[in-house]
């Protein structure tokens, strides 16, 4: 126990230091007779990077892969997040990050933390952010959508709801290796793109893929997971939204007709509902989006030839 204490204290005060860079547990407890216990412990153990990108664009996402021997958990910290490192294999952990599309380009560090019985390391790694080309994009809103923007809740009460679906999430893995695309339609507008509203100046970037189809089109899972929303959203409209594991899940708005309840399982390509023009839309198309721990990402970058990110298949 006294061990145990001593040690969960010393790897805070490493954890805490900027050029902490490796697994190196001994310069801020010199004198410590327990230090050396520690040193000696920590020699056995490291974090082997498997699978890392050097370089991506802010609204992308990526997986990384690990390998520590006898690692049991982990977690990955960047971008002022921390999200957790899922045992895929023995000694394999992995985890898929987004980069917020507010990112700015140049250097971030990602720093990885790995605990099995009894033991802590981490490791810091580099990433170089690209910045993301930004098109905008000039509408002109309906009645309906400029009732939506100055009624002074909806926005509000949208940004509350979106928190709540994906606070929580399944451990199950992310099983598919590519995304399937979710209506037979036109892309009309990319993620990212800014929107200026009338004459205004560019607002905030789109947080999915537009794809203009008519009323009534169906709507199909991109993956399969568990429905774990099934309603009316006060900006985007009648919603599905769908939890794949991995912390990655998928939302199809401003539907007209949803066929299937929160709570329900459904396949990739299961059918759960048509497209419609619900919620702050100028007219009928689906608004897909693709969410790692809540950050919104290209959807377009699920697709085949994109990220593959299954590793049974
Ligand atoms: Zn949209």
């Amino acid at each position: 126990m006294f061990l145990a204490v001593g040690l969960t204290l010393i790897l805070m005060s490493c954890r805490s230091s900027d050029d902490f860079n490796q697994a190196n547990l001994v310069s801020s407890a010199e004198n410590n007779p327990q230090v050396e216990l520690v040193e000696l412990l920590d020699r056995e153990h490291s974090i082997d990077v498997i699978e890392i990108p050097s370089e991506v664009y802010a609204g992308d996402s990526f997986r990384v892969m690990i390998s520590s021997s006898g690692g049991l958990l982990g977690s990955l910290k960047v971008f002022g997040n921390s999200t957790p490192l899922l045992l895929v294999d023995s000694d394999v952990l992995s985890s898929v990050v987004a980069v917020p599309i507010g990112q700015r380009s140049g250097t971030v560090a990602l720093e990885f933390v790995v605990t099995g019985i009894n033991w802590q390391i981490s490791k810091v790694m580099q990433l170089e952010i690209l910045e993301r080309p930004v098109r905008v994009d000039r509408i002109y809103r309906t009645d309906e959508m400029v009732r939506i923007s100055t009624d002074g809740s909806s926005f509000v009460e949208e940004v509350d709801l979106r928190e709540q679906q994906t606070k929580t999430y399944s451990t199950r893995q992310y099983q598919s290796k590519f995304m399937r695309v979710p209506v037979a339609g036109v892309i009309s507008t990319f993620f990212g793109d800014m929107r200026a509203y009338e004459d205004g100046p560019p607002r905030n970037p789109h947080s999915g893929v537009d794809f203009a189809a008519p009323k009534g089109t169906l709507v199909s899972a991109a993956a399969a997971g568990y429905v774990i929303f099934s309603a009316m959203m006060p900006v985007r409209g009648k919603s599905v939204v769908i939890d794949h594991g991995s912390g990655v899940f998928s939302g199809y708005h401003h539907l007209s007709k949803v066929y299937l309840a929160g709570g329900s399982w459904i396949n990739a390509g299961g059918y759960l509902g048509e497209v419609g023009s619900t919620g702050y839309s100028t007219g009928p198309h689906l608004h897909w989006e693709v969410l790692v721990y809540g950050t919104p990402t290209d959807p377009i970058q699920w697709l085949e030839p994109g990220l593959s990110l299954a590793l049974s298949q």
